[in-house]
């Protein structure tokens, strides 16, 4: 059977034995005669699974019990939306933190529902950079403080979180979770789509203190869009995406046998250094981030020209290496290289790095 390094920033990479143990359920999960895609989320079955992903989630981000955890739909970019309506009433000021693409949509969402201030950008950079943030840059009304953890687009990262004071964190984990070791106690509200770092497509988790789960939201907010109905219901208000938190609870699971967060963590600075390294004394090809704001999950790069880009590219393909091609707003490459990606993937990429640089830098 053919298996790829795929490099893709999502949705990515699965671990192989998250697959395998998939493929063992996928036409009668435990021999209960149905799958998992074919069962009632209100059945025996089920409840167990929702349950044990979010005992096993709680377990690996050791997250505090004054905490909800919520599995919903709409992608991380349906939380642009719902975390304003939530958290704030209508004109209610708040401030976003510029750093990407992601990071201006969740700010032009913020701006249909209050007075959302971006506080600082990085886009002078073409965000290759983040923005120094102090907490008089923030207004004193503002509601919350909204960061992109980590810019999956431009390779970016915060390293420490924003300095806001005593303002609200809320931040948008997508590329990061479960990468890197957080303490959730330092934040109002986490959230992530699964497809990057956590499982598959359809499932959304949100991470937010109790005490911020409001239910006198404004009444024109949809139900669908309430976390207050969300954390009643247990994450069922509705039928929710079953087969993607059967998938996230697997995916839980083997961060924990791999030695949890902190041990994924080691290993991610391993394989991301081995790139960087790489990146920093070549002469083909050049790091995008400044060093500083450098990215554990998604590294960019560029090469002088765009022949040879494509020339490198075809050459990855070739040696079973995939989707390194950069987002179109930077161009160049990305190696995005989250927790299921082994070392030998990016050892064989430095390689045929080495190699192209060779034979075409004469
Ligand atoms: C991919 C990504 C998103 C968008 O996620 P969807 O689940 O497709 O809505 C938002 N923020 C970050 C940081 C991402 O990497």
């Amino acid at each position: 059977m053919k298996r790829l390094y795929n490099f893709s920033a999502g949705p990515s990479m699965l671990p192989l034995s998250v697959l395998e143990q998939a493929q063992k359920d996928l036409v009668s999960y435990q021999d209960c005669g149905s799958s998992v895609m074919e069962m009632s989320h209100r059945s025996k079955y089920f409840e167990p699974i929702i349950q044990d992903a979010e005992a096993t989630l709680r377990r690996v981000m050791n997250i505090p019990d004054n905490y909800a955890v919520l599995f919903l739909q709409g992608g991380a970019s349906l939380q642009f939306s719902m975390i304003p309506m939530n958290l704030t009433n209508q004109g209610d000021t708040t401030a976003y933190i510029i750093t990407g693409q992601f990071a201006k949509k969740a700010y032009q969402e913020g701006k249909k529902w209050g007075n959302a201030v971006a506080v600082a950008s990085g886009e002078e950079s073409n965000f290759s950079e983040i923005p120094t943030v102090t907490p008089d840059m923030i207004p004193a009304d503002a509601k919350y403080v909204h960061f992109t953890g980590n810019n999956t687009i431009f390779g970016t990262t915060f390293n420490t979180l924003p300095d806001v004071g005593d303002k609200l964190l809320v931040c948008d984990l997508s590329s990061t979770i479960l990468g890197k070791d957080f303490d959730v106690s330092k934040f109002g509200l986490i959230y992530a789509g699964a497809q990057k770092n956590m499982g598959i497509a359809g499932l959304t988790v949100v991470i937010i203190r109790k005490d911020l789960i409001r239910s006198d939201v404004d009444p024109i907010v949809p139900s669908m869009m309430r976390y207050d109905l969300m954390a009643k219901n247990d994450s069922m208000y509705n039928t929710p995406p079953c087969w993607a938190i059967y998938m996230a609870g697997l995916c839980f699971h083997w961060v924990e046998d791999q030695g949890g967060i902190a041990a994924l963590e080691a290993k991610n600075k391993e394989k991301s250094d081995l790139l960087y390294d790489y990146l920093d004394q070549s002469r083909m090809f050049h790091p995008v981030a400044a060093k500083k704001d450098r990215s554990l999950m998604n590294v960019t790069f560029t090469l002088p020209t765009e022949e040879q880009t494509k020339a490198f590219l075809a050459l990855c393909t070739e040696r079973g290496m995939i989707n390194i091609k950069g987002h179109r707003s930077v161009g160049g490459c990305r190696a995005s290289i989250y927790n299921a990606m082994p070392i030998e993937g990016v050892q064989l990429l430095v390689e045929t790095m080495k190699e192209f640089e060779e034979k075409n830098m004469a």
